[in-house]
Parts: C-alpha cells; structure tokens; sequence
C-alpha cells in the first residue's frame, strides 16, 4: 500500500513549527506495512489544499491529514475534503452531543463556530478525540483510506493510535515486528560490511541508523500473524549479534549506562571517574541507571592541569600540555585510587572551537581487569566532542568487562 502524509498549515511552511507529526506517521505507518511515498506540507490555503487532496487521491491508498481541523476560519481540512470527494458536510448528531456534554462539563458556553466541529463529509465517519475537542475524521472508499487528525500532537496520536492505526493495519493484512540492536564502538560502514548480506534480505530486513557514537539497527519482519513476524526475527537477531559480538551493548529502551551499569554489578566491580574534557559527563551517565550506587564508587571533575597534577601528584610524568594518552591513564588510575575503586576512568582532550588539534581525546580506562589508552578524533562542535567522548569512554568500560567477563 502507498501512502502519503498532507501535514497543513501555514506555520509548518514558514518554518515556525517543526513538523514532528510527519515524522511520527512515517514511522508508524511504516509499522503499519504502508510504503510512505509522498510527504506533502501546504499553507491553510482552500485552494492549494484542494489541489493536494486531488493529487494524493491519484496517487495514494492511505492519506493521513493533520492539521487545520479546529473551529477556527483559517481551519480549512474538513470542508475542503468534501469538496474534494464531491460530498456535502452533514452533521453528525453524536458528535454534537459529545461536544455539548464537554463544554457542559467544563462550564463553557458553546458558540456556533464550534459546532463546525460535529459537521462530516457525508459517507465518512466522526473519530473520537479522548484529549480534545476536535473530532478526527475517517473516510474509506475506491479501496483508499483518508484519515484527518488534529494539529497537536498529542490528540494526533491519540486519534491516530485508537482509531487509525488498527483499521490500517486491518487494511494491509500484515503484521510487523521489530527488533532494535544498539551497536558502539563501530561505525555504520564497518557494520554495513559486516551484516551486507543480511541487510540484502528483503524480508527481515536489517537497517541501520546512525546516532550519536553509535549505531541503531533495526530488524523488522512481516508475515500474516505477529507470532510468525517474532519467530522470523530471532535467528536474524542472533546472527547479528554473532557477528558483532561485543559491539552489541543492548535491544530496545536499552542504554550504554545500563548495559555497563548491569555488568559492572553482575561482575561485582565498582567503578569511579577522573573527568577532563568530559565534565562530569561519564559520571553523569552511569549515575542514570538505576542501581547505580551499587557500583559507582564516585568521580572528580580535574580541569585545570595544576588540579590533575596535585591530584596525581604528577612531577615525573610527562603530561605535555596536558593531553596525552599518558595523562588519561594516570587520570585513571587516579580514580581507582582516590575513591577504592576496581575500575577507574580518566579522560582528557581538546574540545574547542578554537585552539589546536580541536576533537583530539584520549579516554583510558585502568584497574584490575587491565588498562586501555585510546586515542580519538571526535571533530564536530564543543558539545559533540564532549557527548562522544562520554559514550566512547563507557564504550571502552564496556569492552573491558565483556572481553575479560
Ligand atoms: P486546533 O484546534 O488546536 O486549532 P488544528 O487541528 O486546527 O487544531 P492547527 O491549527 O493546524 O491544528 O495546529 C494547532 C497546533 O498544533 C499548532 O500551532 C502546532 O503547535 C501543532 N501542530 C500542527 N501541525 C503540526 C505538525 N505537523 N507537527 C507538529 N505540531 C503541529
Ligand atoms: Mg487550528
């Protein structure tokens, strides 16, 4: 099934709002098993609506409307589809009743104009609205589907996840399931040459997303029930997980935090951090999962080169200009021995703008299961610099546990 997205209103061309609804549809309808080939965005303009309307009913099997659906004058989307299907607007006596008993409820006068709202295309169908006022609107014929749902996202998806989505699903008679690994310490190229042929396949499919410092992938099936989309999915899983062996960290919700957070408690280890050019990020960080003080011992921020040296007392080791794969691992061990920790954790580099060699890192991780120094290049601005240090050094606390483990 084709489907299209008509996003409305004069804000989303003019760039005042951001157009989130779209991207929310695509990615549902998508789970719905509808290819979405047209996103389509037009000003509260009756005319050019209409022509939007005209084109995406040649085009498109499923066309999913938001916007423009309030009481207002510049609220355009009903009519204008009842102009297009060549249909009167009738009112519907149930919405009426409903939109009565809300403003009855809340004390409200209703006035005329709001009663537009209880008004349909003749031949389509009212959709509740459980957080609004402004009912949705549903019209299926020619073996096409049109669903108009209210601007704010909020009621959009509330309509949309009560009372479209299952008739759509219902519609292209496929069920999907996905998967989600998290992939770090790898980019999207090494793990494209790893899985090529299994990103090949047409159904899974395997699709990778880059994020910040990692990789999503996402491993979808369809098939005519969801129990038989679940059990196509798992060897894929596994065969993933096979080939990327510790780069795989997680499924789902899963975080880095958590992952390393749950293996540093599983292995009964404690870990602490001497933080640089990351700032409390990394302690930050694992301080969010939940259990956190079973293992996190503490962390210092150590920024200035003469608080690492009295904190390392660092006379005879040569810190240069204070960047250095030898300054990380002393931060490092540092941490192990300020705070009695089994693994400690040192970063320092520079993260700009201005200045040298801007996006040059150095994380080390030390303590009884071993030491590591790496050095990165993590370019982009002050803030990316910093937030990918953050996941490289976990990424490298990860690492260790899971190859020593
Ligand atoms: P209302 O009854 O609130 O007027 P409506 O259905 O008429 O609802 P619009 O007037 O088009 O919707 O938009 C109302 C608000 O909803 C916008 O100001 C904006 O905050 C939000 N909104 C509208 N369209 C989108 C969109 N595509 N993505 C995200 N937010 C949107
Ligand atoms: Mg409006």
């Amino acid at each position: 099934m084709r489907g299209e997205i008509l996003s409305v209103g004069t804000e989303l061309l003019l760039g005042q709002i951001v157009n989130t609804n779209a991207r929310e549809l695509a990615l549902r309808l998508a789970e719905a098993g509808v290819f979405v080939y047209y996103q389509v965005t037009v000003g509260d303009n009756r005319q050019r609506l209409l022509a939007a309307y005209r084109e995406a009913l040649g085009r498109s099997d499923v066309i999913v409307v938001t916007g423009g659906l309030g009481p207002t004058y510049d609220d355009l989307t009903k009519e204008t589809l009842a102009e297009a299907l060549g249909v009167p607007l009738v009112v519907d006596e149930r919405a009426m009743q409903d939109l009565r008993a809300w403003f009855a409820s809340r004390n409200l006068q209703m006035t005329a104009i709001q009663e537009k709202q209880a008004q349909c295309p003749a031949g389509a169908q009212l959709l509740r609205n459980p957080v609004g006022t402004a009912p949705g609107v549903l019209w299926q014929g020619d073996g096409k589907l049109i669903a108009l749902l209210p601007g704010p996202p909020h009621e959009m998806r509330a309509i949309f996840e009560d009372s479209v989505f299952p008739r759509i699903r219902a519609l292209s008679g496929e069920h999907l399931q996905s998967r989600v690994l998290h992939v770090t310490g790898i980019g999207e190229a090494a793990v494209q040459e790893r899985c090529a042929d299994l990103m090949a396949g047409e159904n899974p499919t395997v699709a990778p997303y880059a994020k910040l410092a990692e990789v999503e992938l996402r491993i979808t099936a369809r098939a005519e029930d969801d129990g038989t989309a679940r059990d196509m999915l798992a060897p894929v899983v596994s065969e993933v997980r096979r080939r990327l062996g510790w780069h795989v960290y997680g499924e789902g919700e899963a975080r880095l935090e958590d992952a390393t957070g749950e293996e540093l408690a599983r292995q009964g280890l404690t870990v602490a951090t001497v933080e640089s050019v990351t700032g409390g990020l990394v302690a930050a960080r694992l301080i969010a999962h939940p259990g956190a003080s079973g293992y996190v011992q503490g962390g210092l921020v150590a920024y200035r080169l003469e608080q690492k040296r009295n904190l390392i007392g660092l006379s005879d080791v040569a810190v240069g200009d204070g960047v250095s794969a030898e300054l990380a691992q002393e931060l490092a061990r540092a941490a192990t021995r300020q705070f009695a920790a089994d693994v400690g954790i040192g970063t320092c580099g520079f993260a700009g703008p201005t200045g040298r060699q801007v996006g040059l890192v150095y994380l080390a991780v030390a303590g009884t299961k071993g030491e590591r120094a790496r050095e990165f290049r993590l370019g982009a601005t002050r803030d990316e610099i910093r937030q990918r240090a953050a996941q490289w050094a976990l990424t490298l606390l990860w690492q260790q546990l899971h190859e020593e483990a």
